[in-house]
């Protein structure tokens, strides 16, 4: 069918049974698949080789032949398994544990969460987050089309260490959310300064935090440039149902400068987090 990647006599089609399209990014495409030995479900997300070359980027192969082997060795409860990569001539293929649950922010969008609901996904979040930066892997590309939910109701974090992948693909940082909204972009970005990944990454959870609670966007606007103004700015405002507690803890992620933004070693600290914060088993 047309869902079906070019290539039809590729390794892909020896081990795999690809199905029906599931999302498409703007470099990539993410398929549904299944393991025709064991039947397991997974996802493929295929990207291609063309579109990575057309930056011109040097040393390119084995930067992203680095990447790969630090993205397969991240083994959390809640990050999406890599679990193999193959490469054609033309593309190259993540194969990906399967997320049956849909996007989280699918069900944000019937309704807010409670606040207890709300903390207990950003604590599975920053387990994630916290696992990952303590081995010196970023995101730096946290949004809503890559926190998923599984059967169970845990959170599932997609693209962890495919963020590094992305900048060699992007022709400009912002670009890339053509597709999708920049509302995530933390200010020091927009600023062009030069960034710190993880401050970035706690900057991305505070928006998170904010919609989960909210049901709606901390910065937005109709209009791109007021729109990252506000940001910018810091300029936000609290819904009149948020807890004390919790205002004041957002207003340590959404912090605009970066060096006074709370770290994940502080989050851990802080009360608010604190008060729903099971042993998530954060640093293995
Ligand atoms: P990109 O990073 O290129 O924008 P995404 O990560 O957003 O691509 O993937 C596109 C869509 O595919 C996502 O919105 C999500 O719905 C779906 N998807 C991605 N990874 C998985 C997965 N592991 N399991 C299930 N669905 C997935
Ligand atoms: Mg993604």
């Amino acid at each position: 069918t047309e869902n079906v990647p070019e290539n039809s006599n590729d390794a892909l089609f020896g081990k795999y049974e690809v199905g029906k399209l599931l999302g498409c990014g703007a470099f990539a495409k993410v398929y549904h698949a299944r393991d025709v030995q064991t039947g397991q479900s997974v996802a493929v997300k295929v990207i291609s080789k063309k579109k990575i070359s057309a930056t011109g980027t040097s040393c390119l192969m084995s930067n992203i032949k680095r990447e790969i082997s630090i993205m397969r060795r991240l083994d959390h409860p809640h990050i999406v398994k890599l679990i193999e990569v193959l490469a054609t001539k033309t593309k190259i293929y993540f194969i990906m544990e399967f997320v049956k649950g849909g996007e989280l922010f699918a069900k944000v969008a019937k309704g807010r969460f409670t606040e207890d609901l709300s903390r207990r996904y950003f604590c599975q979040l920053i387990s994630a987050v916290g696992y990952c930066h303590s081995r010196g892997v970023f995101h730096r590309d946290l949004k809503p089309e890559n926190l998923l939910v599984d059967e169970n109701g845990n959170l599932k974090v997609s693209d962890f260490g495919l963020s590094a992948m992305n900048d060699h693909i992007r022709h400009d940082g912002l670009l890339h959310t053509l597709c999708g909204t920049p509302a995530y972009v933390a200010p020091e970005i927009l600023a062009k300064k030069g960034y710190d990944g993880a401050k970035v990454d706690v900057w991305s959870c505070g928006i998170v935090l904010y919609v989960l609670n909210a049901g709606y966007l901390p910065f937005n606007d109709s209009n791109l440039m007021a729109m990252y103004k506000k940001i910018y700015n810091g300029e936000y405002r609290c819904p009149k149902w948020f807890s004390p507690d919790l205002k004041r803890f957002l207003s340590r992620l959404l912090e605009k400068n970066p060096e006074e933004r709370i770290t994940v070693d502080e989050i851990l600290k802080d009360p608010w987090f604190k008060k729903g914060y099971k042993e998530l088993n954060f640093y293995d």
